[in-house]
């Protein structure tokens, strides 16, 4: 089959083994738990629904512009007023499927071959198959558990040449769930500024900050410095709208325009129906992401103490739903790394979990508390058994 050379370089997603083999397991009829699983339980939001069947009953159901109905454009501009007082128009936003690709295009329309992409580890997986795909290379900045899953100037400065044109900032971190503060976070911009170095800042868990641990982001520093930084958000994760698929971005009118390019020539607008789904999400009531919040609150000190129970070294995360513990102390011989780890956890307890190695760093494990209580509770429980079994 002729393949691509541009794809042949691409590695295969590592979370695909174990998702292959839980399905193995569950068609053979053993009960899986999977907390392996990179979205909320919950229900989308009543009245975003029912702005969607309202769009769909008045035909709502034709191509629109590729980066959205103004509408939508001006409530996404209006949503950084609203939560972080940054002055924006609806030609700095533009409308994609997912976060996904608003990061795609960003990438895309920011990354020349060659060029250097800063990207802090652990990383969200697919930041460097998109800079691969971009013909450009990542650059990993290390972090650890004890320094918070938090880069430092100090590391960013030692990882920077002169061709390092693009840093990707994660905040709350999928897969840590950590999170820089305001102050940390205008640091790293003001060096990436006087580096010349381009901030894509990736806030697709931005309300899903759990206090007293306030939420923060760059969009008040974009207002500022439009031309050096952009800002990712989504709807998948806050309103529980994953499958809907739709993100934005906060940008340059040009970088929106240099965007709007590559999506007119790939996918074109997003989902009508989505659209003005999305316009009822981001202008309506937001008392059912406090709601959520309060259940994850709940769930990540239930899976903390648990965890770090076992005595692995764990920051406690103040966003995102996911806990990201170091646990190579437990591996053994027929699990000697993290994705041997996780297939032995499968088979003997029946838990999903994501190897490390998908993030870029092999001694740890990712658990995502989107799950119930008692769910979550008993699948610790056995994960625990297989860990600590001497
Ligand atoms: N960025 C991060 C850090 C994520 O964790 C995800 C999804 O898991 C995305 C972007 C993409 O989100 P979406 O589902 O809106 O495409």
């Amino acid at each position: 089959m002729r393949i691509s050379e541009r794809l042949a370089r691409i590695k295969p997603s590592a979370t695909l083994a174990v998702n292959t083999k839980a399905q193995e397991l569950q068609a053979q009829g053993r009960e899986i738990v999977s907390l392996a699983v990179g979205q909320p339980d919950f229900c989308t939001p009543l009245n975003v629904c029912e702005a969607a069947k309202a769009a769909l009953d008045e035909g709502f159901t034709r191509y629109t512009a590729v980066p959205g109905i103004p509408e939508l454009r001006e409530a996404v501009a209006a949503y950084y007023g609203r939560f972080y007082g940054a002055k924006a128009a609806a030609a700095n936003a533009i409308v994609s499927n997912g976060g996904k690709q608003v990061l795609y295009n960003l990438i895309m329309a920011l990354v020349n071959p060659g060029d250097e992409v800063l990207i802090p580890a652990p990383y969200w997986v697919s930041y460097p198959a998109m800079v691969q795909l971009a013909d450009g290379v990542s650059v990993f900045v290390p972090t650890t558990a004890e320094d918070g899953y938090l880069v430092t100037l100090e590391g960013l400065e030692a990882a920077r040449t002169d061709k390092t044109t693009v840093l990707i900032l994660n905040s709350p971190s999928n897969p840590t769930g950590c999170c820089y503060t305001q102050v940390q976070l205008e640091a790293i911009a003001e060096w990436a500024r006087r580096n010349n170095i381009f901030v894509i800042s990736d806030e697709v868990y931005d309300r899903l900050v759990y206090a007293p641990f306030e939420p923060a982001s760059l969009s008040k520093t974009w207002e500022a410095h439009p031309e050096t930084i952009a800002i990712v958000g989504a709807l998948s994760k806050s309103f529980c709208m994953t499958g809907w698929r739709v993100g934005y971005a906060l940008a340059h009118e040009d970088l929106v325009k240099a965007m709007t390019k590559i999506q007119g020539q790939s996918t074109s607008n997003i989902n009508s129906i989505t659209q003005r789904a999305a316009v009822a999400a981001l202008t309506g009531p937001w008392d059912v992401v406090d709601e959520m919040k309060r259940a994850f609150v709940r769930r990540r000190d239930l899976a903390y103490e648990i965890i770090t129970g076992w005595g692995a070294p764990c920051p406690k995360p103040d966003g995102a739903f996911y806990l990201f513990p170091v646990l190579d102390q437990f591996y053994t011989e027929d699990a000697p790394d993290s994705a041997a780890m996780c297939t032995k956890i499968l088979e003997e307890a029946g838990v999903a979990l994501v190897p490390g190695s998908a993030f870029g760093d092999d001694k740890c494990i990712r658990f995502s508390y989107a799950v119930a209580d008692e769910v979550l509770k008993s699948a610790l429980a056995k994960v625990g058994s297989v860990l600590l079994r001497k």
